[in-house]
């Protein structure tokens, strides 16, 4: 069989133990931190901007699906061989990575096979998928909103591993949650050491019924964060204190609250928390706010150590002498490239910067909704509740947080010197109707050109009235031509008589 002139492969990137292992250690060797685990890491690697970076890395991938408008077969295993047979890396079947069961008891007979030797395979595994093999049946069983219905996963009972809990620590986040965190004696479990786990709120330790010292259950949820899912009672020691949830904030010792209707506990004192006010700066430069490079959170507890800032504002008045003067670690070149990001920073769009603020509840998508609609940060400030939730998408919890933000001086405050520094307080104009003197003409724009991108050209004669269409057919009224216009369309073209310009 010789492949279709098109096709689509989909497939899984993997990233082996004996690759990440290796990777591990030549991160330890060099005094790095280590990577958490394989399927973390194989999702950052494709992240990477670096792609010398990527290949060096090892991963690896199969292919599980194959689908075009011109295949040979009804048969989807017989399919999956055909694209081993053309190259692509496919499940091995004398492995029985992939198997053609006749029966439901052929296919418990392979999930059982799997539920043992999973843990000897080269990479981690939760599950294995179970699909119709006939394509015809797939088709007329269709899909779900999100899910084919002709495949299904078969989930493995998690593995579990007995440990000790040695104590609880809790951590301060940026809006203030406190989140309680086991700290656990290291136990191996799914290929990874696991010594700690969080343990999200207050109600989850009082349904555990924790205690200092207790022996513990830990579970890895998808295979990917540990969770403490039990307690063995009986092997309590009869003296052990119970893990009471702490009135006031570990790190700034202001008496927590604790809103209604949340699992959540809170500190409240948001200006004088040491770690509240480095997560918000971390949060503010990160990558899908200001995007600010070359401050991580490292840096960013440096400056605030220094002094140098106590707020997101002070970043913009902070001046390249004054890093130097840090000392270690501190040359003309990085900081150099801190004062360049921060510079950058001032063209970043207004939906951006409003996300950036942090804002309770305020995440990137609904950030971008409100700029859109609002269109401007002095009038989003002044907006009233009630119009507030006019906004597509702002409810009750959404519209008291901008409130709360807003009306507290402090905040507003900043805002002010974020404007005085030049950053983004407006979403962009969408370009008014230049005209319409392109009424009823439709253009087909191909080629390069010199002086416009092919976009610019495009809006601009959108925005005159214009139609553009990516084919020329009779309705067209002018092809722009740019170099390297294929010669078929430029036949094409002749032979409708077609203005060329
Ligand atoms: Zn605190």
């Amino acid at each position: 069989m010789t492949s279709p002139p098109e096709l689509e492969v989909r497939g899984e990137i993997i990233f082996t133990r004996d690759r990440f292992e290796k990777l591990n250690a030549v991160r330890a060797e060099a005094g790095e931190e280590l990577y958490a685990n394989p399927r973390n890491t194989a999702a950052g690697t494709l992240k990477l901007q670096d792609p010398k970076e990527v290949a060096r890395r090892g991963l690896d991938n199969f292919i599980y699906g194959v689908q075009s408008e011109q295949l040979a077969t009804r048969s989807h295993f017989a399919m999956i061989e055909q694209a081993g047979r053309w190259g692509f890396k496919t499940p091995d079947p004398t492995k029985r990575f992939i198997e053609k069961a006749e029966s439901v008891e052929g296919i418990m007979a392979f999930i059982d096979h799997w539920d043992t030797k999973r843990h000897a395979l080269e990479m981690a595994t939760d599950g294995v998928v179970i699909k119709v093999d006939d394509r015809h049946i797939q088709e007329e069983l269709g899909m779900t909103a999100k899910s084919p219905r002709w495949a299904i996963a078969y989930k493995f009972q998690a593995e579990q591993a007995l440990t000790r809990l040695n104590a609880v620590s809790y951590q301060v986040g940026r809006t203030g949650a406190v989140t309680p965190v086991a700290e656990l004696t290291p136990v191996q479990l799914s290929g990874t050491t696991v010594k700690r786990a969080s343990l999200f709120n207050a109600d989850q330790i009082a349904r555990l019924g924790l205690h200092i010292g207790d022996t513990v259950r830990v579970e890895k949820a998808g295979e990917i964060i540990p969770q403490v899912v039990g307690v063995e009672v009986a092997s309590r020691a009869p003296d052990a204190e119970p893990v009471i949830f702490p009135e006031h904030c570990p790190e700034c010792v202001v008496a927590l609250v604790r809103l209604e209707g949340e699992a959540q506990h809170y500190c409240p004192n948001d200006l004088g928390c040491p770690p509240q006010i480095a997560r918000r700066i971390e949060h503010f430069v990160g990558r899908k706010a200001m995007d600010i490079e070359g401050l991580g959170g490292e840096t960013i507890e440096l400056l605030l150590k220094a002094g140098l800032i106590h707020n997101i504002a002070d970043l913009y008045d902070m001046r390249k002498e004054q890093l130097l003067e840090l000392g270690k670690g501190w040359g003309e070149k990085s900081a150099q490239g801190v004062i360049d990001g921060i510079t950058a920073s001032r063209s970043v769009p207004f939906d951006r910067v409003l996300f950036a603020l942090g804002i309770r509840h305020v995440g990137e998508t609904i950030a971008k909704k409100i700029a859109r609609s609002v269109g401007s940060m002095d009038r989003l400030m002044n907006m009233a509740k009630e119009d507030l939730l006019a906004i597509d998408e702002v409810g009750e919890v959404v519209a008291d947080s901008l409130r709360d933000f807003f009306d507290a001086p402090r905040n507003r405050a900043a805002v002010d010197r974020l404007r005085a520094a030049g950053l983004r307080l407006e979403a962009e104009a969408i370009a008014p109707a230049a005209g319409d003197q392109l009424k009823d003409l439709t253009f087909v724009v191909s080629g390069v050109f010199e002086n416009f991108s092919r976009d610019s050209i495009k809006e601009a004669i959108e925005s005159h009235g214009g139609k553009v269409s990516g084919s020329i057919s009779k309705k067209t009224s002018f092809v722009l031509a740019g170099a390297d216009m294929g010669p078929a369309k430029r036949t094409k073209a002749d032979e409708l008589g077609v203005p060329d310009r």
